[in-house]
């Protein structure tokens, strides 16, 4: 019945290799070769027609830094003003560190913030973190609350999406040429910028990367200064990727502080990696409504001219429900669209099913969460698993593992969210999200979708490689009182509570002890090193790196957060076009 559902184990080791910490594969190379003087700007040629985004002119292609320096002052304030009618969503995850003496920095606390920012509003640097009477752990945090608290300007950690919002020109700013390198395959120019002499507080301090054909900038990195009384910048290393013609879009800012050479008594240690998405989404999801009726390619498909019976009419509204949520989930910016990395989750749980015997009336779906925080859910036949908790599972096994939860759900009729095949209960908010949605079982389902999906495992190609799963609930268990920030779910139920891991707990003793010091024990991995986002259209693919040998026990850094290190291309350059892979740098240490 099934003979076209075969089991693809082997087909997934190569992109869930245990082994799969990250290379820096685009750090910048030494001295480049000179510049091309009669290459002209010609922004996304092939593909433009196809884009609704227009792309700059081509520019006459400069003969002195001094026009190269006007070209992107101009680049740039064309990019601010592109950009000014977007809202895309915008993430935060914060650790904190403290100093372990045989892991070096660890996380001690963590924070995570999600929003939309409104690239139309002009920024009012004068209050960024402006905080006074507090130490300085609790200026920098309570910056971050009262930027936060409205959930649709979250700036703080985003602040580097622009060098300057409003003045980034010759008046307030020195530009001063540096040398040549190459990010990825991109030919970059790279100039520091100082603020002027009275150019007012808060101005961008660092160096920026143009490339050298449109001449946009590509990476920033550095601080604002001065700071304001009794505030507080910190540094920033802020990359964009050529997403649309002609355009570099804002999509990773990584951020850190922190000093743990011997003497140093800095408490306000953190790492944190802000990403941006969701620049295609409409404002509110709403404003197409009534401009796109499509009514031509509707058919009727049932197949018999039958009315349901009670039972297809019950599985019809739970589909219904289904949709519904899978469609508003996306049009928050919260789920990726339908792409690869659900071939590589369905082939996981279809190996589950077959080795299983499950026959449901209706294929199972699976779709990636976009946000970092570990979680899963279900709602009708669709699973939803969060990129964060994709980029930590060390194998195809946890993976297994995790998915399996939910289709024992499944499995078990645990349906959620019927309620939702109401249309109205679908019209909030993007912001409004999580407090209208929500898929968590009852205890009592959790212990069976639990003892179930140990027995669906026990059953399954996965069996011999349960010691792994073992293996990575201890270590979520080492880490869980440290990271409640990532261990609080939106949508589903946690994976642990109150610092205590509860999920899968079956399979918690399984395998051997968890030993930090045995370089070849992977038992989980960094953030950021399996899954990569389009921040244009949020299509989410499985990331191509080659594997880094571990070299000590600090570089296994299991749920962290690392610096970024996408490897630049030009928008459809290449076979992995358009997007650039937001790689992330292993055992990259202090970057200021
Ligand atoms: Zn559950």
């Amino acid at each position: 019945m099934r003979t076209s559902k075969a089991i693809f184990t082997a087909v997934l080791l190569a992109s869930m290799s245990a082994a799969a910490q990250q290379a820096a594969e685009s750090q910048p190379s030494a001295a480049a070769p000179a510049p091309d003087a009669t290459q002209t700007a010609q922004p996304g040629s092939a593909a433009a027609q196809a884009m609704p985004i227009a792309p700059a002119a081509a520019a006459p292609a400069p003969t002195t830094m001094d026009q190269v320096v006007s070209l992107f002052i101009e680049r740039e304030h064309g990019l601010i003003k592109m950009l000014a009618t977007r809202t895309p969503v915008v993430e935060t995850y914060l650790q904190n560190l403290s100093a372990d003496p045989q892991l070096g920095p660890v996380p001690s606390e963590d924070h995570y913030f999600l929003g939309r920012m409104d690239m139309g509003e002009t920024v009012d640097r004068k209050d960024y973190l402006k905080e006074q009477e507090k130490s300085m752990q609790q200026r920098l945090m309570g910056g971050f609350a009262k930027l936060y608290k409205v959930q649709y300007q979250p700036l703080g950690f985003s602040w580097m999406v622009y060098a300057d919002r409003t003045d980034f020109d010759r008046e307030h700013y020195n530009f001063r040429y540096a040398r040549r390198e190459f990010l990825g395959e991109v030919r970059c120019l790279v100039f520091d910028v100082t603020p002027k002499k009275d150019a007012g507080k808060g101005r961008f301090l660092g160096r920026i990367w143009i490339e050298d054909q449109g001449y946009n900038i590509v990476r920033l990195n550095g601080t604002y200064y001065p700071a304001p009384r009794n505030s507080y910048f910190f540094h920033m290393d802020s990359w964009r990727l050529n997403l649309i013609p002609g355009y570099w879009v804002p999509a990773f800012i990584y951020s850190e502080e922190g000093d743990f050479s011997a003497g140093v008594k800095n408490k306000n240690a953190f790492k944190a990696q802000t990403r941006i998405w969701g620049y295609d989404l409409k404002k509110g999801g709403k404003d197409d409504e009534l401009t796109q009726i499509r009514v031509d390619s509707v058919t009727d498909e049932s197949s018999a001219a039958q009315d349901a019976s009670p039972l297809q009419a019950e599985r019809a509204w739970q589909q219904q429900a289904e949709d519904n949520v899978v469609e508003r989930l996306t049009n928050a910016g919260l789920l990726a669209p339908e792409g690869d990395v659900d071939r590589i989750l369905q082939t996981v749980v279809n190996n589950l099913q077959v080795t299983n015997n499950i026959d449901l009336p209706r294929p199972v779906r699976t779709r990636v969460l976009l946000t970092s925080p570990l979680e899963t859910f279900s709602v009708g036949n669709t699973i939803v698993i969060s990129r964060g908790l994709v980029d930590v599972l060390p194998d195809e096994a946890s993976l297994a593992a995790v998915l399996s939860h939910e289709l024992a759900h499944i499995v078990l009729g645990h349906n959620l969210g019927s309620k939702y095949a109401f249309n109205d209960r679908m019209l909030f908010s993007d912001e409004g999200t999580y407090q209208n949605l929500g898929f968590r079982h009852i205890p009592e389902e959790e212990a069976a979708a639990d003892k179930k999906a140990v027995d669906l495992l026990k059953n399954s190609p996965y069996a011999q490689k349960l010691d792994n799963v073992g293996l990575f609930l201890k270590a979520l268990q080492q880490r869980a009182p440290s990271l409640n920030a990532l261990l609080t779910t939106h949508l589903g139920n946690p994976l642990a509570t109150n610092g205590t891991v509860n999920r899968l707990s079956g399979l918690a003793t399984q395998g051997p002890a968890l030993d930090n010091t045995k370089l070849d024990q992977i038992a989980a991995l960094p953030l950021g090193g399996r899954v990569k986002i389009n921040p244009w259209n949020d299509k989410a693919e499985m990331v191509k790196t080659a594997p880094v040998a571990i070299t000590s026990a600090r570089d296994k850094m299991p749920f962290e957060v690392t610096p970024f290190f996408p490897r630049l291309v030009r928008y459809g350059s290449g076979a992995n076009a358009p997007a650039a892979a937001p790689t992330t740098a292993a055992n990259s240490g202090s970057g200021n």
